[in-house]
């Protein structure tokens, strides 16, 4: 055996012993200290407590003296640190306030590529976790974009996506202005009766979507479609809850009309989104069902009070305008009798920067939650929606370090969250003030 050998061998047994029995890794402890923590959980802010993070998880809530002392401090005065927050309702790939016409203009790949662009700005803005809600494209970019993050390909928040949302023939996904000899693929995916719904199911499961979007009630924002109006029949719906639940998709439904949502909550889906005509019957079944409601409030004060003149959507603001009050009314309605009522904006890639998708929070505030209870419904509640209560949503020891930093106190001025100054994601700073 010559020496080469020899030394290689050693090397070799060195080696293994080094994978047999680790060193200690080198302990890299972040303590992030701030004015206060709200962690997702408790019914007031915690005072005199740093946030230790390893790694990519959060190994504690302690008070200032037991901060160990090797661990690296990070001072935030002035800031309170909260979970990351859970956008529920989300479209980046959609730009463009003629969102139908731009579904025809572009590519799958440049939605695809704007979409990342918009998602990476969400992180910017505090956004951790997102689910979105349907792409208003015919392929599955928004599904290339999750796997490209999800890759560390690109960096981005962690994502839940639908690839597109379900219609009917003439429905919110449909193209409902050209004439009838023109043939086009709408923005939606277009389904009718019991077996293409069905095969519309496995073909999103397919092509990657985590959540099944259908459009149960007609749209705000659609040409042509009435939101008072119920979409699926019933055999409809549930076929499409039965193949969700086989191939274990859960399901959210777009729904305005009181009936439209009670028969999609009554099929079982996880979510309601929107839930403008949400009536008694609808909060009581909601409530003892679990069904979440995500009533996207803000995007209608938006083109309420911003885009006024708007010819594209001359329908969404003379709707939000009529029905403001009526379902600003029936969210407090379900706040009250119980209905678990999260964050969802329902912006696109367009229009207004990310940062001010936290309006919604005040829209929250104003329906009947307290400010606690609203950063809770877009951290903690977020999560539970998405499933993913288990390792992210509050600042807890063991929970992924998704973290953000807000100027002043947020419980007694929510707009802080327009203004987020720290954002952490797994352990990693994104942004720092
Ligand atoms: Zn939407």
């Amino acid at each position: 055996m010559n020496k080469t050998m020899l030394v290689g061998l050693m090397a070799l047994g060195m080696l293994g012993a080094a994978l047999l029995f680790p060193a200690p890794a080198n302990a890299a402890i972040t303590a992030l200290i701030a004015d206060r923590v709200i962690d997702g959980r408790s019914a007031r802010a915690l005072t005199d407590v740093a946030v230790l993070v390893e790694d990519e998880r959060i190994i504690g809530v302690v008070k200032m003296d037991q901060i160990p002392e090797a661990a690296t401090r990070m001072q935030l005065d002035g800031f309170t640190l909260m979970p990351g927050m859970v956008e529920l309702h989300t479209h980046p790939t959609i730009a463009g306030d003629e969102y139908q016409i731009e579904h025809l203009r572009k590519s799958s790949a440049q939605k695809g590529l704007e979409a990342l662009k918009s998602v990476q700005e969400m992180l910017d803005a505090g956004w951790t976790s997102i689910r979105t809600a349907g792409a208003a494209d015919v392929n599955y970019a928004i599904v290339d974009v999750k796997r490209a993050i999800d890759s560390g390909v690109f960096p981005g928040p962690r994502m839940q996506v639908a690839g597109h949302y379900i219609t009917i023939t003439g429905g919110g996904g449909d193209i409902n202005f050209i004439a009838p000899e023109h043939y086009l693929i709408p923005d939606g995916l277009r389904a009718d009766g019991v077996e293409e719904m069905r095969k519309a199911v496995r073909r999103e499961v397919k092509y990657g979507s985590d959540w099944i979007k259908i459009l149960a009630t007609g749209a705000f924002m659609s040409a042509a479609d009435d939101p008072r109006d119920v979409h699926f029949s019933p055999e409809e719906m549930q076929v499409v809850m039965d193949e969700a639940n086989r191939l274990r998709k859960p399901v959210m439904a777009h729904a305005h009309s009181a009936e439209g949502i009670k028969m999609a909550v009554r099929a079982g889906v996880r979510s309601i989104e929107h839930g403008t005509f949400l009536d008694a019957e609808g909060v009581k079944l909601m409530a003892e069902r679990g069904t979440y409601l995500v009533p996207t409030l803000y995007i209608g004060d938006y083109y309420i009070e911003e885009m006024a003149d708007s010819q594209a959507q001359a329908k969404m603001v003379a709707l939000s305008r009529k029905y403001r009050a009526e379902a600003l009314a029936n969210v407090r309605a379900a706040i009250k009798g119980g209905v678990k009522v999260a964050v969802g904006v329902d912006f696109g890639h367009y229009l207004v920067p990310a940062k001010l998708y936290a309006r919604e929070f005040a829209l929250l505030i104003e329906a009947g939650m307290s400010p606690m209870d609203a950063i809770k419904a877009g951290t903690s509640l977020g999560a539970e929606v998405l499933g993913w209560d288990d390792r992210l949503g509050t600042l807890e020891q063991g929970k992924l370090a998704d973290i953000i930093a807000v100027p002043g106190n947020p419980l007694e001025d929510i707009s802080a969250l327009e203004q987020v100054g720290f954002v952490m994601l797994g352990g990693k700073v994104i942004r720092q003030p």
